[in-house]
């Protein structure tokens, strides 16, 4: 999380599964019947092999990939046939750093005076389902009051990827994740809770006992993995970017119990000395990193972490002014990151961490391709299928969605892409989903079949 919650809420309890009760009556994804899909006359990008295989015919049954051949498959008359003929089939997209509610909506948004929970849930709603159509099958969520339209978009209440919940991010006082308004004090000596938390957006958490509590919170309601602040943010008042957070004991402490249930811990942290005490308490993944030094990356690869990280950009619409001066050594270390990251060959993630600015969920696609500055079609369509795939599997079994994700192998979860032209020649196809998105396929049913609108 980039930003920070400098104005109180005026919302209360947001009360969510009422709210997606009341939309489950409006909103209801009804699908085509048929047995299973064929995709014939198709080229294959399998997501970690650099070439694209021609001609082949892919059967998928139930939410599975059942066959893949390179002669024709056998159909029943309740089969919906694909024509592929100068498409390729490749993995669903995955972003592993979403705020799928906060990224959906503006601080004004949170601020208004009499706003309704449910006007807030609408736009929650149209911003997911924007985000399956625009090729994100899956995505990995890293804060947020998360857990009810995972449910909905589950149930098929609400369109939306698959998601990888972390729940509220846990946060030390006066830590990143700390969304407390000046007037706000702390519950340890005053009292109430702060409205953040009761909103499900953060826990604030200080010592052992607190954070193991805050970890189990968030395992109790589904968390597939536990994401925790380590160190200063770029937009906060109270955080300076250079400071470090949570003792060691207290990470520690998250990862034991992360680890209790067969989970990881990830952290928020730019600088090499939260880096190198996350890692050292037991740390999986490491979320921005864009100060970090060789010394650090050295260790990061060492000790086979995970570097999730992103492309910022400087600036953007509302930006103030404090926040663009902070936010300048990020964007500067982010082009040292990129490269050096790739050079040393350590376990690479991609997100857009898109936070109370939904205007730039326009812009998923395009944000993927910013990474053409140091990676070639294959290394960034690598990234977000096989390799952000790898990323979603370290949650083990706490992982919502059994089978392989990221891939197109027989026994894979079938979501799919079908791609008019091949994005391994000419990468800026993903930039406009809308046209060269012919098929949608998430578990197996069809998200979207431009077949069936446009013929052809
Ligand atoms: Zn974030």
């Amino acid at each position: 999380m980039r930003q920070f919650f400098t104005h109180q809420f005026y919302l209360g309890k947001f009360f969510l599964s009422s709210v997606f009760f009341l939309l489950a009556t409006v909103q209801v994804w009804t699908q085509e019947a048929y047995e299973a899909v064929v995709f014939q006359n198709v080229a294959v990008f399998n997501g970690s092999t650099n070439k694209v295989l021609a001609n082949q015919h892919v059967l998928i049954k139930g939410n599975q990939i059942a066959v893949i051949s390179a002669t024709p498959i056998n159909v029943t008359p309740k089969t919906k046939v694909i024509d592929g003929t100068g498409k390729t089939l490749i993995p669903g997209l995955i972003d592993v750093h979403v705020h799928m509610v906060f990224g959906s909506l503006t601080m004004r948004d949170m601020m208004m005076p009499d706003v309704k929970p449910e006007d807030l849930y609408k736009k929650v709603f149209v911003e997911s389902e924007k985000m399956v159509l625009q090729g994100f099958t899956s995505v990995r969520d890293v804060g947020g009051p998360i857990f009810d339209l995972k449910k909905a978009i589950d149930n098929g209440v609400a369109k939306g990827p698959r998601i990888w919940p972390s729940g509220a991010m846990i946060s030390q006082t006066a830590g990143h994740g700390d969304l407390r308004s000046p007037e706000e004090r702390s519950r340890r000596f005053f009292g109430p809770i702060s409205r953040a938390e009761n909103f499900g957006a953060t826990f604030i958490a200080d010592g052992r006992d607190e954070v193991l509590t805050a970890v189990r919170e968030n395992l109790r309601f589904g968390a597939s993995q536990i994401k925790l602040m380590a160190g200063g943010g770029t937009s906060s008042a109270y955080d300076p970017v250079d400071v470090t957070q949570y003792t060691f004991d207290e990470m520690r402490a998250a990862v034991e119990s992360a680890e209790d249930w067969g989970t990881y811990v990830t952290v928020h942290a730019y600088t090499p000395r939260a880096i190198e005490r996350a890692i050292k308490a037991g740390v999986k993944c490491i979320e921005h990193g864009q100060l970090l030094d060789e010394k650090t990356m050295r260790l990061i690869k060492k000790n086979k972490v995970w570097l999730s990280t992103q492309n910022l950009v400087s600036d953007t619409p509302d930006m103030d002014p404090l926040r663009r001066e902070k936010r300048k050594p990020v964007i500067d270390g982010q082009e040292t990151l990129w490269p050096l990251a790739k050079k040393m060959k350590v376990q690479l993630a991609w997100g857009t961490d898109f936070l109370f600015e939904p205007w730039l969920n326009e812009e998923r696609n395009q944000y993927l391709l910013k990474l053409k500055k140091w990676f070639t079609p294959y290394e960034i369509l690598k990234m977000a299928t096989y390799d952000n795939g790898r990323l979603l599997a370290l949650s083990g079994n706490r992982s919502p969605y059994k089978g392989k994700i990221g891939v197109i192998e027989v026994g894979a979860l079938a979501d799919l892409l079908l791609v008019d032209g091949n994005p391994l020649e000419d990468i800026d196809l993903i930039a406009q989903p809308e046209n060269n998105f012919w098929v949608i396929m998430k578990d197996g049913q069809l998200v979207k079949n431009k077949f069936a609108v446009d013929g052809k």
